[in-house]
């Protein structure tokens, strides 16, 4: 799978006068992943971010960025943030200068860039949050989302490796949550290991390739989103509830439909698993035959003898010279309306059925049952009396 870029080995860390808030944690995100960090409020999601960037040093353990420990000195530090960019919680306190320029600026500034690399630097990065014509805005009068925005730019403009974002999504209205998403799908396309911490799971299923749950300062699982999301035990420990769409889908497994192994995502993909199930759950059994006499064509055997051979085979008449030769032999069919499509329903039970009818309504009903059986991936046999009958 690539490169390991960033590691915990074994961390551990509690604040000055604070409980222990990081309890022996140890990871490795891939380069080029996209990973959600999940945990309920005061899980450590925080604190284990900020390690990555050296802004908070373990008391135990080490972390790795491109399979080197960190070292903690500032002209180490520096170069670190450079390629470990870190977004804050709130851009308020991330956005300090007067101006969406100056305050994109600020990274490439402090690294020494020439004016020219500057302004190259931050016209890029302000065209990746698609906030080109932003420079000379006061930051304050922007809306929440536009802030959060000026802030990753504010870190692009150093043109990071990785990006770490924590919470991005916190005081954002739900189109402006997506916007921001999708930004970091963007930005991950570009070539960017993204990692953001949440406790919004609903948010990280569709997401993240790679999910770490979070609870008090521990990693209580690491997988796939699906995996990762998919014990209910689990998530209830995180004091998180599963993603509504995955949760429908484990349902619907426990009841026994038969469903596609990928598990949905999207809205799309439930309604395909839906799709899935249903087709296959309209038979329960291997499906009945239907058989079919043509009262027209040369048969052995009468309706009354056929019948009284099959005792509890539901009968159809189709078409007015079939019920008449029902009627002559004094059957009454049990259908006479809707005969194929009842016919099917029978079959679906796993019950056998016969449908009494004339010439080119016997091919009718072949055409008709071969067309639902394709469609819902069925067999459902439909036979000529004369083929069973000798
Ligand atoms: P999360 O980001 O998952 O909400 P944090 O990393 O912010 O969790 O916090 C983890 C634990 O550390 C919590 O118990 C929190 O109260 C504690 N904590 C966080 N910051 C400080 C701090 N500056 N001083 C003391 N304790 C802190």
């Amino acid at each position: 799978m690539g490169r390991v870029i960033l590691e915990a080995r074994d961390i551990w860390y509690r604040y000055p006068r604070g409980m222990e808030a990081i309890r022996g944690i140890s990871f490795h995100i891939w380069r080029g992943e996209k990973v959600a960090v999940v945990g309920p409020n005061g899980a450590g999601k925080s604190t284990l971010l900020l390690m990555f960037n050296g802004m908070v040093k373990p008391d135990r353990g080490i972390i790795l960025f491109d399979n080197e420990p960190i070292r903690y000195d500032r002209a180490a530090l520096r170069e670190l943030r450079r390629k470990v960019g870190f977004v804050m919680q709130n851009p308020d306190r991330q956005i300090i200068s007067p101006t969406v320029f100056q305050d994109v600026a600020f990274g490439p500034v402090n690294l020494g860039y020439s004016g020219e690399e500057v302004r190259k630097a931050v016209e890029r990065a302000l065209a990746q949050v698609g906030l080109q014509g932003f420079e000379r805005r006061p930051p304050h009068q922007l809306s929440g989302g536009e802030k959060k925005r000026v802030a990753i730019a504010g870190v692009l403009a150093m043109d990071p490796d990785v990006l770490i974002l924590d919470e991005p999504t916190t005081g954002l209205d739900p189109s402006g949550s997506e916007d921001i998403m999708e930004l970091l799908d963007e930005l991950h396309h570009q070539g960017k290991t993204v990692i953001i911490s949440t406790h919004d799971i609903e948010l990280a299923y569709p997401w993240a390739d790679r999910a770490i749950l979070l609870t008090r300062g521990r990693i209580l699982q690491e997988d796939v989103p699906d995996i990762a999301f998919g014990d209910p035990e689990l998530v209830r420990m995180a004091r998180l509830s599963m993603p509504t769409l995955l949760e429908l889908y484990i349902e619907l497994k426990k009841r026994g439909f038969s469903l596609p192994e990928r598990k949905p995502k999207t809205v799309l993909d439930m309604l395909n698993v839906i799709d899935r199930a249903f087709r296959n759950r309209l038979c329960y059994t291997q499906p009945g035959r239907i058989t079919v006499l043509d009262v027209d064509a040369p048969c052995k055997v009468s309706l009354s003898e056929w019948r009284a051979r099959h005792p509890g085979v539901s009968l159809g008449a189709m078409g007015t010279r079939a019920k008449q030769r029902a009627a002559e032999e004094k059957i009454t069919p049990e259908f006479t309306y809707g005969v194929i499509d009842k016919c099917i329903l029978k079959a679906l039970l796993g019950e056998d059925s016969m449908i009494v009818t004339t010439g080119s309504m016997a091919g009718r009903v072949r055409e008709r049952v071969q067309e639902f059986s394709r469609e819902f991936n069925l067999d459902i046999e439909v036979v000529m009396a004369r083929e069973t009958i000798e």
